[in-house]
């Protein structure tokens, strides 16, 4: 598919800097290389050094630029990268010159569109370029230039490839209503249509690994005002952010503040004491708290090691189930040596911490990693992490293969199975993109020969 129109926009940020790029696409960009560039015609693929003079032959700068010829270039078609100085002067000129030669400033995205719409790549691949540009840790980089690879769209096509298969068994029965579907067939369908099952879950398990590279694994800090909490935040930083007092009770809303351990976005939320008694104002501190509480992926429950331990609410308590948390024995500096750290019984191990001091808040950073690392399932090479939109289509098509499965069982006339499957593939395609019906055919004819 090609657009009718050309589009331009500048591809680097707004401000001051070396230099900025403004790119410009679609069927006239060769046109437009060549009356702002001069003569000769640019070389494909080869950076030239330019003047660029506008359409009043005014000098704007010396550039380099480079033609891509269409299919060739990030959107499919013709495209030219105009390299400048990065003087937001240079660019508007440069921007409004392209406009007044006929070209369309780009809407937000447009670029991307026009490769996904020129087949330059899938649906998951686009979505990625904006993963990749807007990653806030290395890990979450990682994922995002995997799927830019394509790793998402690989096995998509690994499940609409068995599953157009199972289509085509069914239809070649559905085509021949005399036959019975034997036994035996039923059989491979139903397996068949339980192996895409384990694959849709296998990417569904992903999600909360995407969702953690995507917004931060959320560490929740909870105990007692005075514990420590404020000073641990900053010590786990590095860095003085939090307000720190020495008075119960000063921290009324929650604070949050992100770093990164081991390549993992960490977002580490220090919340209101929880406070038996509190007055009013903390009261709202507390409820926020236990909304937090709530959407930890992590708790660490911060003791004072020097008091009493007190005891865990059973609202605590109950948050505790399934979630990982590690009890922090913090003051540890008070401690005499040898003296027993408090404990939460033995289902939490206490690590000895001291926020102010410094010993232990490593050991804690690096656990706080590796359970961050615990996200990721097992037997992810391709590092794929699915976002909300995936998860909704996926959760989509495994209904529909259960249901599918349910009806082969229930011996449902074939058409009403293959309807369910249908669904199943147009729910893939809302992952990568239309999926190509011939090829259901195609498989039909080259797989079976019924010969009748
Ligand atoms: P929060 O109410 O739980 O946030 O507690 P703060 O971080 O405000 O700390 C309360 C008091 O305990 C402050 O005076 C801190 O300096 C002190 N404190 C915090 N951590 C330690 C520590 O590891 N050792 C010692 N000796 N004092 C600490």
């Amino acid at each position: 598919m090609t657009a009718s129109d050309t589009i331009v926009a500048p591809a680097t940020p707004n401000g001051t800097s070396a230099l900025a790029i403004v790119r410009v696409s679609g069927p006239g960009a060769r046109e437009l290389a060549d009356a702002a560039l001069g003569h000769p015609p640019l070389e494909p693929r080869a950076a030239t050094h330019r003047s660029y003079h506008d359409r009043h032959g005014q000098l704007v700068d010396d550039v380099v630029a480079t033609f891509y010829q269409g299919p060739r270039s990030y959107t499919g078609e013709d495209l030219l990268e105009v390299s400048s100085h990065g003087n937001p002067l240079i660019i508007k000129r440069l921007v409004e010159d392209f406009v007044g030669r006929g070209a369309r400033l780009a809407a937000p995205g447009e670029f991307t569109r026009r490769a996904f719409l020129g087949g330059r790549m899938d649906l998951a691949q686009a979505e990625a370029v904006m993963d990749v540009i807007h990653a806030r840790s290395e890990q979450a980089l990682a994922a995002a230039q995997q799927q830019l690879r394509g790793s998402l769209g690989r096995r998509m096509q690994q499940l609409t490839d068995a599953l157009v298969g199972i289509v085509a068994r069914l239809e070649a029965y559905i085509d021949f209503p005399e036959e019975d579907l034997p036994a035996e067939d039923r059989e491979t369908l139903v397996g068949g249509i339980e192996a895409v099952l384990r694959g849709t879950d296998d990417l569904l398990a992903t999600q909360r690994y995407g969702d953690l590279l995507r917004d931060g694994l959320r560490v929740v800090l909870v105990g007692e005002p005075n514990a420590g909490k404020s000073t641990l935040l900053n010590a786990l930083l590095g860095e003085e952010r939090a307000l720190v007092s020495s008075e119960p009770g000063t921290t009324r809303d929650y604070l949050e503040a992100e770093l990164v351990i081991n390549g993992f976005l960490i977002r580490l939320i220090d919340t209101a004491g929880l406070n038996p008694t509190p007055g009013s104002i903390e009261q709202l501190g507390i409820n926020k708290t236990w909304e937090q509480v709530e959407q930890a992926h992590l708790l660490l429950i911060v003791l004072d090691a020097t008091r009493p331990t007190p005891p865990l609410s059973t609202r605590l308590l109950d948050q505790l189930h399934g979630r990982p948390c590690f009890v922090v024995a913090n003051k540890a500096d008070q401690l005499p040596a040898g003296a027993p750290l408090p404990s939460l019984g033995s289902r939490f191990e206490s690590m000895r911490v001291s926020a102010l001091e410094g010993p232990g808040v490593n050991e804690l950073r690096e656990a706080i990693g590796a359970t961050a690392a615990g996200f990721e399932p097992a037997d992810n090479a391709d590092r794929i992490a699915i976002n909300a939109r995936h998860a909704g289509a996926l959760e989509e098509v495994r209904r529909s293969l259960q249901e599918a499965s349910a009806q082969i069982r229930a011996d449902i006339p074939g058409e009403l199975v293959a309807a369910n499957l249908r669904s199943a593939l147009a729910a893939c395609s809302e992952i990568v993109g239309p999926i190509d019906h011939e090829r259901v055919l195609d498989r039909l004819f080259a797989d079976f020969c019924i010969g009748k």
